[in-house]
């Protein structure tokens, strides 16, 4: 990822829980259970922090080299200069034909935060093409008076009175985590207690063959759940921000 370029995106997708949501859900909320949804409710936030310059050409240049007889360097020169003509035919051809390893040369890194260790356990699934870098239980401590101030917590969007049971439970785990390493204990021993809905940070780099892969499998109407959905969505939708083309893939 050397070559990569910035693409400076940054942008949070609106399907989680947030602060707002939480304190507007239900005014049968109780005052205590609202200030806990407030303090602990995380937002999934993605970034598309690089992305492989000259994609679009680059998987030109793979598709032609599978058919033209000239060599590697012109090939490259002369995808340059035709790509924009081709208005994705042979991107369409190749992919309605699954001949998709030619999509395998262009790299997309994100930075996600507010994700669910929950949600994290379905991501990391997806094997092929995809690299997770994640934030460690093990080194970072998240007790309520560390610097992080305590785990945030992806709070399903649910009415008020079962949001007020998640969030209660929450802060007694993380009652009991505090407590744990007060007297002594590790962050990787006293983690044993925090539930799934907490939230971590990951850098995750992956091919465009593997995102649309990716995407294909967590979306809503194949029936992913909706805060994997969400990522895959958000994912999907700064892809296409940067190369367009992208979005046009299927529709030829
Ligand atoms: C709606 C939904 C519900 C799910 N529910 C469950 C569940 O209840 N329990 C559960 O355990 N999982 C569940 N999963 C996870 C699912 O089984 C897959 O593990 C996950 O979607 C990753 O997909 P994948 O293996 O195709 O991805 P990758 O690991 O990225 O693999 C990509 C592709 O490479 C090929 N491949 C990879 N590894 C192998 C291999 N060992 N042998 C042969 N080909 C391989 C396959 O073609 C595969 O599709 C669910 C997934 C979805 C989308």
């Amino acid at each position: 990822m050397e070559n990569s370029t910035t693409a400076n995106s940054t942008t949070t997708a609106n399907s989680t829980t947030t602060a707002n949501s939480t304190t507007t859900a239900n005014s049968t909320t109780t005052a205590s259970a609202t200030a806990i949804s407030q303090r602990d409710a995380a937002k999934l936030t993605v970034n598309l922090i690089a992305s492989t310059p000259n994609a679009k050409a680059i998987t030109f240049t793979a598709i032609r080299r599978c058919y033209s007889g000239l060599d590697g360097d012109k090939l490259f020169v002369e995808a340059k200069n035709k790509v924009d003509s081709d208005n994705g035919r042979l991107f369409n051809l190749v992919y309605n034909e699954n001949h998709l390893s030619t999509f395998e040369h262009i790299l997309f890194t994100f930075t996600i935060d507010g994700l669910s260790r929950a949600a994290l356990a379905q991501l990391t699934r997806h094997r092929i093409g995809f690299s997770y870098s994640v934030q460690s239980q093990r080194y970072v401590r998240n007790t309520t008076s560390s610097k992080n101030g305590g785990f945030k917590f992806s709070v399903p969007d649910l009415d008020a009175e079962k949001q007020s049971i998640i969030s209660a439970t929450n802060k007694v785990c993380q009652e009991a985590y505090d407590k744990l390493v007060e007297l002594g204990a590790k962050p990787e021993d006293a983690r044993s207690v925090i539930p799934q809905d907490a939230t971590t940070s990951l850098v995750l780099s992956c091919n465009l063959r593997a995102l649309l892969d990716f995407c294909g499998k967590r979306t809503k109407a194949k029936g992913a759940q909706s805060e994997i959905s969400a990522l895959s969505d958000e994912m999907m939708r700064l892809v296409i921000e940067k190369e367009p083309w992208i979005g046009e893939l299927g529709r030829g």
